[in-house]
């Protein structure tokens, strides 16, 4: 009977404990829910930092650049070469072939700088025979105007100076005249020079001139048979003006030739 009475009590008090630490557990999760709510304002007061490149971009009115126009193509031929010498005897003491490559280097080299303007290409890099058909051929299949490089002859050793030579092609020569590009290249040649400024001259009896279908100019850079011309045209110093002054003239054409494509 005793050990009966003690079971019950038993039952009874552990049962007391359970409901109260039941209660417990219940009061403790309402109190937590309570005191740490996840609040959306905390979710928009502290936004994660976004990378740079997700940030929109700002919108502005700048139309997109207009892309640059092609550069102009320009042929230098230097005249004559390999088994054509040009203008050659004993007291010269040089080929015209060597002298027109020495100068059509030096040009070519110097507009390597001017590349955004200028696309130049050659009739021959080398003591080669390149045949007057080819050259003109070459010019006319793709290139915007050509200068053919030369030296002149004279029975009369004091005759110097630089010209140019040009042929009228009549509605065919754009965006400007053969005269026209004769008139700026043999005129920037003299002036960086100070050689003796010979002019342009129409002609009709040069192959080159009568073959091309684009703007070209055929320019004798000095007498050969003139002791100090022959001197000059050797020149390292000397020729680099020349060169420079055939560039001036050039990429004033070749910017006519890229203003004519906007
Ligand atoms: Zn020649």
């Amino acid at each position: 009977m005793i050990n009966n009475i003690k079971a019950v009590i038993i039952i009874f008090a552990l049962s007391i404990i359970v409901f109260f630490m039941s209660i417990f557990t219940i009061i403790r999760q309402f109190n937590y829910e309570v005191s740490e709510p996840v609040s959306d304002a905390k979710i928009i007061d502290t936004p994660a930092a976004m990378p740079p490149y997700l940030l929109p971009t700002t919108q502005t009115d700048t139309p997109a650049p207009t892309p640059m126009p092609a550069p102009a193509r320009v042929l230098i031929d230097p005249g004559h070469g390999g088994s054509d010498y040009g203008a050659s005897s004993d007291t010269l003491g040089i080929d015209e072939k060597a002298v027109n490559m020495y100068i059509a280097l030096k040009l070519y080299s110097l507009l390597q700088q001017d590349r955004d303007r200028v696309y130049v290409n050659m009739t021959r890099f080398s003591d080669a025979s390149v045949s007057l058909h080819e050259r003109a051929s070459m010019a006319n299949a793709s290139y915007d105007f050509m200068i053919s490089i030369h030296c002149n002859t004279s029975n009369t050793s004091s005759v110097c100076g630089i010209s140019g030579f040009y042929q009228t092609h009549a509605g065919i020569d754009k965006p400007f005249t053969s005269e026209e590009l004769a008139r700026t290249i043999q005129g920037s040649a003299a002036a960086a020079t100070n050689a003796h400024d010979r002019g342009i001259v129409e002609d009709y009896d040069l192959y080159i001139l009568n073959h091309t279908t684009i703007p070209t100019v055929l320019i004798e850079t000095g007498f050969l048979t003139n002791p100090l011309e022959l001197k000059q045209l050797q020149d390292s110093v000397y020729v680099d003006k020349l060169a420079e002054g055939l560039r001036l003239g050039i990429l004033e054409m070749a910017n006519r030739v890229i203003e004519s494509r906007r």
